[in-house]
């Protein structure tokens, strides 16, 4: 129990003092007015004696109705002030000790409305809260794990190279398995720190007016010894002259990873199409492809953080080139989507405003 304070001996006492003289005012009038009326209507009269016991009477009256109240009030703020404070004070401990798996159960009755009220508030605080906590968790179990991959590798062509009278060839080829492992690390780390950025809008679009169709064409030039060597065919029907106020090179991140998925997974002899129209407010891009495509259930997943719906190709990339995408046309406010059937090829299509 907790030792009372001066404070709080003080407090009670004005409490009951206040009670004390509210009850006493209304009982006094109450007899005042009750001894007019009999002293006017049965011609009573009272002497100084009979008023002076009146007085000892109320004054005791007084007395007991001040406790009533007092022990009433009492009661009343245990029930409904203290009980569900001391609830929610438990509850936010918990949750500021790490446990966000605590929820407050409703609570129901009247005068506790704005308690209510607060612990539902607190209740959808650590669902957030654990929410965010299980991303976090997830976010650094995949970092850990993309780059464990790379790591193994690159320590083994390391142990390879260390071996006496190593031929040219050799030499070339483990110390090229040191340079991809390095550059894959590289890559997954460039593209963490971005989509750390974007998520933290630590980069605001930074929008200038320029031509959406030479940058399609940039980007994809950028690729030719990609589809030269896959023997994969290209088609374009990029409407002229489409103007866009954006952040050019966020975008630029957006058509690189529509590229480049679209010819890591169409096979040689495949084709790849980019189409570019517009209307007045809006440009709309579709990039298709004649690859593998993919099932709903992959489909489902593609914008999340490392997932690799097609494994077969996961060491070109970490599952992260996609959740990038979304953001950055998150943040431009557009629109993005994807059609695929197995077999028969995928076709993103972004939509995003032109001013
Ligand atoms: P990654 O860099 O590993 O390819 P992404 O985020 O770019 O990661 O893509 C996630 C997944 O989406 C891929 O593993 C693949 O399963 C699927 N995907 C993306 N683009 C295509 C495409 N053009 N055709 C088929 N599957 C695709």
């Amino acid at each position: 129990m907790k030792k009372p304070t001066i404070k709080g001996v003080l407090a009670a006492v004005s409490s009951f003092l206040l009670f004390f003289l509210t009850v006493g005012f209304i009982v006094s009038c109450c007899m005042m007015l009750f001894m007019t009326i009999l002293a006017d209507t049965m011609d009573i009269t009272f002497t100084s004696d009979n008023i002076a016991a009146a007085a000892k009477i109320t004054f005791w009256n007084v007395i007991l109705i001040t406790f009533l109240f007092k022990f009433a009030d009492y009661i009343r703020r245990k029930i409904m002030v203290e009980r569900p404070t001391k609830i929610i004070t438990a509850a936010t401990e918990k949750i500021m000790s790490g446990d966000f798996s605590v929820r407050i159960p409703p609570m129901q009755g009247s005068g506790v409305e704005g308690f209510h009220q607060i612990a539902m508030a607190i209740n959808k605080m650590a669902e957030e809260l654990s929410g965010v906590e299980t991303l976090r968790a997830d976010f650094i179990a995949n970092v850990s794990h993309e780059m464990k991959t790379p790591l193994a590798v690159m320590q083994n062509y390391g142990t390879l190279l260390q071996a006496p009278d190593l031929s040219e060839e050799k030499r070339i080829e483990y110390a090229k398995g040191v340079t991809d492992g390095s550059r894959r690390m590289a890559d997954m780390m460039t593209n963490i720190l971005k989509l750390n950025r974007l998520e933290n809008q630590q980069i605001y679009p930074q929008a200038s007016e320029f031509d959406l169709g030479e940058q399609l064409c940039e980007c994809l030039l950028q690729y030719e010894s990609v589809w030269e060597k896959a023997n994969i065919e290209i088609e374009t029907d990029i409407a002229e002259d489409v103007k866009v106020k954006a952040d050019a090179e966020l975008l630029g991140h957006v058509w690189n990873n529509l590229f480049s998925n679209a010819f890591k997974f169409t096979p040689s002899g495949g084709t790849v199409k980019v189409l570019l129209t517009a209307t007045d407010h809006h440009a709309i891009v579709k990039v298709s492809d004649t690859g593998c495509g993919m099932t709903p259930e992959v489909g489902a997943h593609i914008f999340e953080k490392f997932y690799q719906g097609d494994t077969s190709h996961s060491v070109q990339g970490n599952g992260l080139g996609l959740a990038l995408v979304k953001r950055v046309i998150d943040i431009m406010q557009g629109e993005i989507g994807v059609e695929s059937t197995v077999g028969v090829g995928t076709t993103f299509t972004v939509k995003i405003r032109r001013s």
